[in-house]
């Protein structure tokens, strides 16, 4: 008996494999398809694009619950029942909207969906509608095939991400949160890359916690005058002074425990910008707002000018602390400094979990030799709603890209390599199918 099962085994499984160059074909039509909704989020008019996934996940029979905040703002959930229905289950998280494009600055049409050298291009196409897709793909080919995951998996697309997730992620938390009840969270975040993690090395970065985005306004008051004669209550002079105190401020140097584990895994640590974000609390000087008139004029010493700070605060680090802090360099009483942000200290998931190991054997499975590790991640990501109410929470991307490529998220070339976007519909097919 066992010789015959273990005979009829590998029928089965050759059965449950889909026909992946039919899959290949489809997801790249599909990929396309979503790209050439401009779901631009301002206003994040998403009904076409949950209108296109709710038509690919009724094909395959399966129910979809679709939310509406406000406006043309659509959620969609929809659930995949699992083996064992006692277990919470998997939340695959996706967000439909994208950030504005600057139209005249791309060589192609952000919504266009076009192939070429080997890309398929346009917005979103990083950021994060190819994951969108590989996560459509892996829950309706597990449907089709009839594999049922080890537990409930639910997907859940959002309208708004892009400004923050008030409308997307936090809105279904606050009001929808039990047709979620994760165990776990998979999100965009991490990603492959052979030079920007470490030189020369294909190592894949899983997304375990991201940084705390502690937004500063700092407002400078002064006296208004003639640009002629000169006076030392200047609101720019004073603003300028503010700021370079601010960013002063000296970052930590005790270095994050994740950091520590990904210097383990990978060894030195490429050196870029990424690399150096997550080493360290970091600020950037983001906007200035000065002078009268528009344009504002040469020769008028305005009363008041501004500036925005974005700070971002390792996990762990206390985001009033930092801004005590801030306050007693500047220690001007000419100068406000105000939070615009929520920083959220969540802390990190937990990487010792049998989902982050279906991860890694996934991606091992289609990238033999790789290194895979947990990572922080310098920016924000909608797990980190997640993460606050204790749900281990992985930021995935299953694809190789370079720090070009990758650069080129919410900017004017953004593009998706081909080949790397179908290995990802695979590889999260492979995680969906595994026993987390
Ligand atoms: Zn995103």
């Amino acid at each position: 008996m066992k010789k015959l099962l273990t005979a009829f085994l590998p029928l089965l499984a050759l059965a449950q494999e889909p026909d992946w160059t039919q899959v290949d074909q489809r997801a790249v039509e599909l990929l396309q398809e979503y790209i050439r909704i401009p779901s631009i989020n301002p206003p994040a008019d998403t009904r076409a694009t949950a209108d296109l996934l709710t038509r690919e996940l009724e094909a395959v029979g399966m129910k979809v619950t679709r939310y509406n905040p406000e406006g043309n703002c659509i959620n969609l959930i929809t659930r995949l029942e699992g083996r064992d229905r006692s277990l919470k289950p998997l939340v695959i998280l996706t967000h439909m909207d994208v950030v504005p494009v600057d139209a005249k600055a791309w060589k192609v049409d952000p919504f266009g969906g076009e192939l070429k050298d080997g890309f398929l291009w346009g917005r979103g196409a990083m950021d994060m509608k190819g994951i969108g897709i590989q996560q459509l793909l892996a829950v309706t080919l597990l449907k089709k095939q009839g594999i049922m995951p080890a537990r409930d998996i639910v997907l859940v697309a959002t309208c708004d991400e892009e400004t923050n997730g008030a409308l997307g992620a936090k809105w279904m938390i606050e009001k929808h949160y039990a047709e979620m009840d994760p165990a776990f969270v998979l999100d965009e975040g991490g990603f492959g890359s052979r030079d920007i993690l470490s030189t020369n090395k294909l190592t894949f970065g899983i997304s375990v916690g991201e940084k705390q985005s502690t937004w500063l306004r700092l407002k400078a008051t002064g006296t208004a005058g003639h640009g002629s004669q000169p006076i030392p209550d200047n609101a720019n002079e004073i603003l300028l002074t503010a700021i370079l105190k601010a960013m002063a401020v000296p970052p930590t140097t005790k270095r994050h425990p994740v950091v520590d584990e990904m210097i383990r895994n990978i060894g030195q640590l490429a050196q870029n910008k990424l690399t150096n974000a997550i080493q360290k609390n970091t600020i950037s000087l983001t906007t200035l707002r000065a002078g009268v008139g528009d344009p504002p004029k040469v020769n008028v010493i305005p009363s008041a000018s501004e500036a925005t700070l974005d700070c971002r605060l390792l996990p762990g680090v206390n985001s009033a602390e930092f801004i005590s802090e801030v306050r007693a360099r500047i220690n001007d009483r000419r100068v406000t400094v105000e939070l615009v942000s929520d920083p959220m200290d969540t802390g990190v998931s937990d990487s010792k979990t049998p989902l982050f190991a279906a991860i890694k054997a996934s991606i091992l499975k289609h990238n033999p030799g790789a290194v895979v590790t947990p990572m922080l991640v310098p920016y924000g990501t909608d797990a980190r709603n997640f993460r606050m109410k204790g749900v281990p929470s992985y930021g995935l991307t299953p694809m190789v890209v370079d720090a070009a490529t990758l650069a080129t998220m919410h900017s004017d070339a953004e593009r998706v390599p081909i080949s790397e976007f179908l290995k990802g519909v695979r590889i999260y097919f492979d995680v969906l199918r595994s026993n987390f």
